[in-house]
């Protein structure tokens, strides 16, 4: 191998409930090589496994180093999981239960790999690499077909005594109000995340008015894209404008409050929808947080846009991996 790394190579992977990301990164958080392919979400464990155990071969050839260069490798899963165990408990996204990843995982290629929570990984990587640089104490929050957040205090991603800590899409807003993907009601989730934000769009169809999306929130709600969403906002079509803002409003007032009780230097907000919506959502979310802050004296506190993109997964896994066996 080349000299350029030497004893100090990690790969970071993002496994999503669409696509697969692996990246190799060397000791001064560079990419040397990357790849990418479909999660084949339906078709189990054993053929996750062999994706994920794909790209990371992929990006280690892109990287032209053996996998026997790497010092570890940490995959951002959605969970739950049993981290000490690397088991990703359950995964309805993933159509997996119980499923060893990070054992099978590392017999499969020689390195050892720990599974964390995709969401953790991610807020990590933008902490540290991303919009959060120079900050110690981070709230991100991040918003696609779901909701969810990563809080640093002193540096340190808070899992809490449960490994769980930070599910931020799962506080409480409003009583009684629509069902959550978590069986619950009423959660920021299912108030503010794109798959919520479809559904309202589809009841607003359904009542008679008049939208460009409706044929994408005709059957399947969970069809819409962010892309799609984005281009009938910005066009100015009248439901998915009130349907954003609305959700905006709601992802204000459940930062606001964790602002409150938190006290971070920093709000990042990333996510699918975040990236494609752009300034006017954030500047609805930011009127509906300061509203609900009690005192951000000299405005000290900032909610801004996450800066990595889809990097921020990989990045943060990498760094992790880093730290774990480095
Ligand atoms: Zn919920």
């Amino acid at each position: 191998m080349s000299d350029r790394g030497m004893g100090s190579l990690v790969a970071g992977v993002d496994l999503g409930g669409t696509k697969v990301l692996a990246s190799i990164v060397d000791a001064e958080n560079r990419i040397l090589g990357r790849a990418k392919a479909s999660t084949p979400a339906t078709q189990g464990g054993a053929a996750i496994l062999a994706a994920v155990a794909g790209v990371v071969r992929e990006a280690a050839v892109e990287a032209n180093v053996e996998l026997s260069d790497l010092k570890g490798i940490v995959v951002g899963s959605p969970g739950p999981l049993d981290p000490d165990h690397g088991v990703i408990l359950f995964s309805a996204n993933m159509n997996v239960r119980d499923f060893a990843l990070g054992p099978d995982l590392s017999r499969l290629l020689g390195p050892p790999v720990l599974l964390r929570n995709d969401v953790r990984v991610g807020g990590y990587g933008e902490f540290r690499l991303g919009a959060g640089k120079g900050k110690s104490n981070v709230l991100a929050a991040f918003v696609g077909t779901g909701i969810g957040g990563c809080l640093i205090v002193d540096g340190k991603v808070i899992a809490g005594s449960t490994g769980n800590a930070g599910e931020i899409g799962h506080i409480m807003i409003k009583p009684g109000g629509p069902r959550c993907g978590c069986g619950r009601r009423g959660c920021l989730e299912a108030l503010a995340s794109r798959s919520a934000i479809a559904k309202r769009i589809g009841k607003a169809h359904k009542a008679g008015r008049s939208t460009v999306l409706a044929s994408k929130v005709d059957s399947k709600n969970d069809k819409l894209k962010s892309k799609e969403l984005a281009a009938a906002y910005l066009s100015g079509d009248a439901v998915a404008v009130s349907e954003v803002h609305r959700a905006a409003h709601y992802l204000g007032l459940g930062l606001g409050s964790l602002i409150n009780v938190l006290g971070p230097e920093l709000v990042i907000i990333g996510g699918g929808v975040t990236e494609a919506l752009g300034v006017g959502y954030l500047d609805a979310i930011r009127a509906s947080a300061w509203n609900q802050v009690l005192t951000n004296p000299g405005n000290k506190i900032q909610i801004v846009p996450a800066a990595l993109g889809d990097d921020a997964g990989i990045l943060g896994a990498a760094l992790m991996a880093r730290e774990a066996f480095c």
